[in-house]
């Protein structure tokens, strides 16, 4: 219970990746304010929680909409408290070439992806500032490192998310903030329930440890990366892809 009497906030946990975050750091003691599209979207993941005997609460947000995030950051504190912890993980697809990439579907993968990540981060990291004590968590993907052909606005949001947690990490780290990147390979979730066969099977086949991933592979670095253990880590850019990208 490492983490007893700390908030955290992880977004897109009402399902998938985020889902097991959320989970997890229960498990490790955090209160966890559950962020989706819509509040009732994170109650399943909330009731898991609390007949687990943790401590949990459902909101809703548009995390690419700055009024909307202003508001989910006063909605929390009122009712939860400060967090300490966030974890950024909400994020989306629109894939396409990019000579048929509409303006509509780069901008919503960009601001989904990435200026939620600015929004969240200059909005929670004042109250860690004060408290000289904070984890952000922020979630990319291997395809903001090495690229993927179809996905040039998702890459270029992921890759995004490394630069611009390496410049927080190193903006707040003197206040004892520590700021890293869990980067996924395939996971088995919602956002590659759509993968074809043959494409599950190149990803398995290529993978040194011979499968695709779990939320909870994910969950285990995230929750890391908050403990004490990870204090002196920051800036880093963790790949968990089961050696995919060897
Ligand atoms: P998922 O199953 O599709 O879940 C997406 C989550 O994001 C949901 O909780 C969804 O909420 C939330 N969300 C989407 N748009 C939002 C918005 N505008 N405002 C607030 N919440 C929003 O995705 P996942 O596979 O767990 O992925 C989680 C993260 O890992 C993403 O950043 C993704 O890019 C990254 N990732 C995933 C993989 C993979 O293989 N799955 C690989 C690399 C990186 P609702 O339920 O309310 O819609």
């Amino acid at each position: 219970m490492s983490l007893e009497w700390k908030v955290a906030l992880v977004t897109g946990a009402s399902r998938g990746i985020g889902r097991a975050i959320a989970l997890q750091l229960a498990q490790d003691g955090a209160t966890v304010a559950c962020a989706a599209t819509k509040a009732e979207n994170a109650q399943g993941t909330v009731e898991a929680i609390l007949s687990g005997g943790g401590k949990a609460h459902a909101f809703g947000v548009n995390v690419g909409d700055l009024s909307s995030v202003d508001q989910l950051v006063k909605d929390v504190a009122s009712s939860v408290g400060e967090p300490s912890i966030v974890v950024n993980n909400a994020g989306i697809t629109r894939d396409g070439l990019l000579m048929r990439m509409s303006d509509e579907d780069w901008n919503a993968v960009i601001q989904t992806n990435l200026s939620s990540i600015f929004y969240l981060a200059r909005a929670l990291t004042r109250p860690m500032m004060k408290a000289r004590w904070g984890r952000v968590i922020n979630v990319s993907s291997v395809i903001g490192i090495h690229g993927g052909a179809g996905q040039a606005n998702y890459a270029a949001a992921k890759s995004g998310i490394i630069g611009f947690s390496k410049s927080l990490a190193k903006e707040l780290g003197p206040r004892n903030i520590t700021c890293n990147v869990v980067a996924p390979g395939f996971i088995e979730t919602d956002m590659t329930a759509d993968l074809t066969e043959d494409m599950r099977a190149f990803c398995v086949d290529k993978c040194p440890l011979g499968r695709l991933g779990a939320p909870e592979d994910i969950a285990g670095v995230v929750s890391f990366l908050t403990s004490d253990s990870a204090s002196f880590i920051t800036g880093q850019v963790i790949e968990v892809d089961g050696g995919l990208f060897l």
